[in-house]
């Protein structure tokens, strides 16, 4: 099993080494290792002449093109920090990213040039922007066409053989600025060194050797020069840890292919799927319901899939027992991470996963977890209590971005505060009980979101479900509902009270249930938009 290479460099140079194996493919583009690294490294070489010295941001703000990992490798090899934005920001939310990283350099697509154009004005350290793809010409000097440096994919492979930049690139170097979800509040950067984000690799590496270990099988062939290659579809975005760590990183390094959609929709990746013969797609829970919820699942040949893996957020434990019956070649998993953790830090499969449907696994054995008192976050707790999860490892990034206080009360001697409440097992298992801040405290009584939505998820009509907290004059909170049914699910409010309260303490049953019409909102990440499905009964509660 080969150890973390030393930086996103050596990943890069690491990719090279397969040549003339597809590493990219998205609708009718595709890209082997060698175009791609020819592609990088020219663009690479614009940036050292527009000025890109190390440590300066280099931002990149796209969907998941195959310009992404070019212009995010462009960026590292120069020694820059790159720093993906979400391309689901508003032209605001942009300014805010590339005025809080001071980005000099910015890689957008024909939509986000149309988005930030009109804040060029307030950032001032913003030197030159590139568009990938773009439509119309524009009189903006700091504007230029990303395909008159690198042109369109069809053409890598043939542009001209460049070499390395020279910069001295160690693994304790700056790497990234991943913003955080916002899924609490203002997105957050994590400042992450090229140890951070290759350490990913390194303890996916030691996690799929364990698993074959504890499943009683001997360790397979490692080099994967030797390996038939394994294609991933990709169906998160690239600018999230999960894209980006998780997945882009790990398969350049294993010369994996990754099949690109410019927006995930069920049917359009099931087809990918078959066409593209997918080996595993990664994701978050949602997306995994969505395949084995589709009308039109049993039209496509799925057959190829040996991994359905995701995490990043709480999927019910009826997960698991369904990716085994509807796909039953292949292999489910589970994980737990954030982006301050540049990803995944726990996370298991197969039977392991399937004897803990609700566990996300044990840490990365490179990885250190503890269970502390919320209430003092100090006092270590044993194995079965509910506390404050705190973990260290070398994926976690040392603080964020521009922000002393956040990084000095989230850091604490080496640890990461996670803000999530969790359980530990015996062996080490973790079992994410809900985010400290989506508790309810109903008249003193604890009630963990998360619980009563899998309950909600059990039952045979409910799509997808969220419990959020309804303001109450004396009890304080109390839990409602957001429920989205399955195409033909009749179930009604009454009777969705009725199933939890047969399954838990009355006082954890939704005081009421509301009904959304499609899947709820969520953000980039898969996360439900909590704050989105409040406003239902906030005007509820302004007209009574
Ligand atoms: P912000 O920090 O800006 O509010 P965020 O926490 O959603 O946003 P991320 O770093 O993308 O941003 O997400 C990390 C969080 O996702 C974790 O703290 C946890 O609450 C949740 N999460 C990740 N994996 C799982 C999992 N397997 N089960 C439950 N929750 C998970
Ligand atoms: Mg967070």
């Amino acid at each position: 099993w080969k150890h973390a290479p030393p930086t996103l460099r050596d990943v890069f140079i690491n990719g090279r080494a397969f040549k003339d194996r597809e590493f990219i493919v998205y609708d009718d583009d595709r890209a082997t290792y060698e175009a791609f690294a020819r592609a990088t490294l020219t663009l690479a070489h614009q940036l050292v002449a527009d000025g890109v010295r190390k440590g300066d941001r280099v931002a990149v703000i796209m969907r998941n093109l195959p310009e992404w990992p070019v212009a995010f490798f462009a960026g590292v090899l120069t020694g820059a920090i790159v720093t993906p934005l979400n391309a689901w920001w508003t032209g605001a939310e942009l300014q805010y990213g590339l005025a809080d990283s001071g980005a000099k350099v910015a890689f957008v697509d024909d939509e986000r040039l149309g988005r930030i154009a009109e804040h060029f004005d307030s950032l001032p350290d913003l030197e030159r922007v590139y568009v990938a793809r773009l439509k119309d010409e524009t009189a903006d000097p700091r504007v230029r066409r990303l395909d008159d440096v690198i042109g369109p994919v069809a053409g890598w492979a043939a542009l001209p053989e460049r070499p390395l930049p020279d910069v001295p690139l160690g693994p304790e170097d700056d790497a990234t600025i991943l913003y955080t979800s916002g899924t609490t509040g203002k997105p957050k950067g994590a400042l992450g060194t090229h140890r951070n984000m290759t350490s990913n690799i390194g303890a996916s590496g030691v996690s799929a050797a364990r698993n074959f270990l504890r499943a009683g099988q001997p360790l397979p062939e490692s080099d994967p020069h030797k390996l038939p290659q394994r294609t991933t579809l990709l169906v998160v975005p690239l600018f999230h840890a999960t894209g980006l760590s998780a997945t882009l990183s790990p398969t350049l390094n294993s010369g994996g292919k990754i099949v690109l959609m410019r927006r995930w929709d069920a049917e359009p990746a099931m087809r990918l799927i078959e066409r593209e013969k997918v080996n595993s797609t990664g994701g978050v829970p949602t997306i995994a319901w969505q395949l084995i919820e589709h009308p039109a699942r049993s039209r496509y040949d799925l057959s190829s899939l040996v991994a359905v893996t995701y995490g990043g957020a709480p999927s019910a434990p009826e997960l698991v027992r369904k990716i085994a019956e509807v796909f039953p070649g292949s292999q489910p998993g589970n994980g737990w991470g954030m982006t301050e953790t540049t990803a995944t830090f726990t996370s298991h499969l197969g039977k392991d996963y399937e004897n803990r449907p609700d566990s996300a696994g044990p840490a990365a054995p490179v990885g250190e977890m503890q269970i502390r008192d919320p209430a003092d976050g100090v006092t270590v707790l044993p194995p079965g209590a509910v506390g404050e999860l705190w973990v260290k490892g070398p994926q976690v990034v040392k603080g964020y971005w521009n922000k002393p206080e956040a990084t000095a009360e989230t850091f604490v001697d080496g640890w990461l505060r996670t803000g999530d409440l969790a359980r530990l097992d015996e062996e080490g298992f973790l079992f994410i009980i809900d985010r400290a801040k989506d508790m309810l405290i109903r008249g003193g009584e604890n009630i963990y979101c998360v619980e009563v939505e899998n309950v909600l998820y059990d039952h045979p009509d409910v799509m997808d479900a969220a419990i959020v907290g309804v303001p109450h004059k004396t009890l304080g909170e109390e839990p409602a509902a957001v429920v989205h049914l399955k195409p033909g699910g009749t179930a009604t409010e009454a009777e969705l009270r009725a199933w939890v309260r047969e399954r838990l303490a009355g006082f954890k049953v939704p005081v009421k249930v509301a009904f959304w019409p499609e899947t709820l909102p969520r953000n980039a990440n898969g996360k439900i938009l909590k704050t989105e499905l409040k406003k239902v009964f906030a005007d509820e509660t302004a007209a009574a």
